[in-house]
């Protein structure tokens, strides 16, 4: 084309595409619902623009919010259109293909190592997967602000782009065609791509229309010189004729008509649209409320979501939500915890999708949570701007905080390996079986997590506290929680004891623990860098304070003697003291911590751990 200004795709967009126009993959299927999902965002943001401004919709067809798919079977074009945003010539050389997203290298490394395409979507580059079943793929598109645009690309490195002048207009929207290779023949079967979308796409809220075709009976008048044509015409038509059987004997001028198949298209719809979170929760099935979680999160591998909790809150602020926690934490999780406030929650109002980066609707520490906030107190017709400071938003806040902490209380209650009744942990049933050590799942996925919310939200730390988990010298490789911790405290045992280190097995032969084990004390092993931030934080808790074992003044109890040992020490502690230098120790005393070991050196009550300094040291590297 003599108007194309040529483009190269940014190294590692071409990296993938060249993996995946080779890729044997098999489930080529995902590429349909990328491309739904790209249609669906781009209809929920021209729909939030006509909030504020009603002329962005236009009028006719184009204020029809809706997805077509069309296929020509001949040439083997497979077409998805929708009325949604559209793009600028801007947009389509920095979406798709010179800025590369953040995970697409991470994408990348990903494919290398399992070849498993189904998170495609939840890396941000899902569009590419056309080049799983195309091998030349063209964009049209139309913006408001712009004229219309084709982009074009064979997957060969660059690509095309041409104001677009000989395609009919398409009025505002994008329509991505895909030339299928020639042995993904199967997408150009209209049963496949209805299959597919049923099965993928249920919980799209926007209607998808199949461009379907329909083998119908037409009446058609007969031929007149062939009068004996009406006796071999389709035993339906016989059929329906039977009752005017004599009347038509009686009125033999009247035309004859005959019957024939006839194949015609019409849009067939293939969704309905359910807002799956305005139903109740009890006719919602668990099949349904996992597509939901795997159309949400885009997490198509197959895992369940750990759990969920559906509800609705009554009163001032009035919304409905649907939380998960999903099966695994994302890769970078805690890598972009302090830098990122991606959400993973959308915020509806009244049904109408408003953002998914509202970092308002959840703490920090529970962005791994996946769901859906819709509400009917907040205005619509306002920018987003404008919502991000609306009151409502910290209650809407505080009350899915509470259910999510609920939520992850529950799925600890429910998990019999938690139980400390005998009969419960060994209570056995499909049901009760499923639920086996999904909390252990939930702990070594989030439990990151829940240390951070007692680092960092002071209003519910008591209830974060209550999910803590770790191991300890009586654990036998199970985690423990605080409560089971103080139903085996030791009489006259008044605090929590607990150790610091890097791995629980450099602190099993610490001489810090010779004494307490000695004496059958229970003492917490806390190994997570983390731990030693948390500590500074957890107080108390059931009026237990937590004692680091390793810091001077540990009191196990009652200390009878030590005030005698203390005088006839006397010397020797002096000795020693005055031998070391003031700058190498504070003091030297008498202790009842060790058992064999004739003397550790401990740090002072107020002064960082061995371990915190040892954390410290390793940042400042
Ligand atoms: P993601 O959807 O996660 O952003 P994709 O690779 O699927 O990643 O799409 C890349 C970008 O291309 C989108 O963010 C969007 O800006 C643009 N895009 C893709 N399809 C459409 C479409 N149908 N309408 C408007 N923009 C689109
Ligand atoms: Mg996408």
């Amino acid at each position: 084309r003599s108007n194309a200004e040529k483009f190269e795709f940014q190294a590692e967009v071409s990296r993938l595409m060249d993996i995946l126009i080779n890729s044997l993959y098999s489930n080529k299927d995902i590429f349909l619902r990328e491309l739904i999902s790209n249609a669906s965002d781009a209809l929920d943001k021209i729909r939030f623009l006509s909030l504020t401004d009603k002329d962005t919709l236009g009028e006719g067809d184009n204020a029809k919010l809706e997805i077509q798919i069309k296929l020509d079977k001949e040439k083997k074009i497979l077409s998805i259109r929708d009325r949604g945003i559209g793009m600028t010539k801007e947009d389509l050389i920095k979406n798709l293909g010179t800025i590369a997203k953040s995970g697409t290298s991470a994408f990348v490394e990903k494919l290398q190592t399992s070849g498993d395409l189904n998170l495609i979507g939840q890396f941000g580059v899902g569009f590419y997967s056309v080049y799983l079943v195309a091998d030349y793929v063209e964009v049209i598109s139309k913006h408001n602000d712009d004229k219309q645009y084709v982009w074009e690309s064979k997957a060969d490195g660059a690509f095309a782009i041409s104001e677009d002048t000989w395609n009919e207009p398409i009025g505002r929207g994008t329509e991505i065609r895909l030339h299928l290779k020639e042995e993904a023949g199967e997408y150009a079967e209209e049963f496949k791509l209805k299959e597919l979308v049923k099965r993928y796409s249920e919980f799209i809220n926007f209607p998808i229309h199949i461009w379907a075709s329909k083998e119908v009976d037409v009446e058609v008048p007969a031929d007149e010189d062939q009068d004996e044509d009406s006796t071999e015409s389709s035993s339906k038509e016989e059929n329906e004729d039977e009752e005017d059987a004599d009347k038509g004997e009686d009125e033999e001028e009247k035309p004859k008509t005959k019957t024939v198949k006839e194949t015609t298209y019409e849009w067939e719809l293939l969704n309905d649209v359910k807002a799956i979170w305005l139903r109740s929760p009890k006719e919602v099935t668990e099949e349904e409320y996992t597509k939901f979680y795997n159309s949400l999160a885009k997490d198509f591998s197959g895992e369940k979501p750990l759990s969920w909790s559906h509800f609705t809150a009554e009163g001032d602020v009035e919304f409905k939500a649907v939380l998960y926690v999903p099966p695994k934490a994302p890769q970078d999780l805690y890598e972009s915890y302090y830098n990122s406030n991606k959400s993973n929650l959308k915020l509806y109002v009244r049904r109408v999708f408003i953002s998914d980066e509202f970092d308002e609707l959840l703490p920090k520490y529970l962005s791994f949570l996946i769901g859906l906030v819709d509400s009917d107190t907040l205005p619509l017709n306002v920018s987003r701007e404008m919502l991000q400071q609306h009151s409502s938003l910290r209650t809407i806040k505080k009350k899915l905080i509470r259910k999510a902490l609920d939520m992850i209380r529950k799925l600890a209650e429910e998990d019999p390996d938690e139980s400390t009744d005998k009969e419960k942990k060994e209570e056995s049933s499909p049901e009760v079986d499923e639920k086996r050590g999904q909390y252990t799942k939930f702990w070594n996925e989030f439990g990151k997590s829940i240390k951070l919310g007692i680092i960092e939200d002071a209003t519910n730390r008591n209830r974060l506290s209550k999910l803590l988990r770790f191991e300890t010298t009586k654990s036998e490789g199970k985690l423990v929680s605080l409560d089971q911790y103080i139903s085996r405290m030791k009489a006259g045992q008044k605090d929590f004891f607990y150790i610091t280190g890097a791995s629980k097995e450099q602190l099993e032969n610490s001489p810090f623990l010779e004494r307490l084990k000695k004496k059958n004390y229970e003492v917490i092993f806390f190994t997570d860098p983390v731990d030693e931030y948390l500590m500074q934080y957890l107080m108390d808790y059931e009026d237990k304070k937590f004692q680091n074992v390793s810091k001077e003044g540990l009191k196990l109890g009652k200390d009878s003697n030590d005030k005698e040992l203390k005088e006839s020490f006397k010397d020797l502690t002096k000795w020693w003291k005055d031998s070391l230098s003031n700058d190498n120790v504070d003091d030297v005393k008498i202790s009842n911590r060790l058992d064999n070991t004739p003397c550790v050196v401990v740090t002072s009550k107020f002064g960082w751990s061995a371990n915190m300094e040892r954390i410290m040291q390793a940042q400042t590297l």
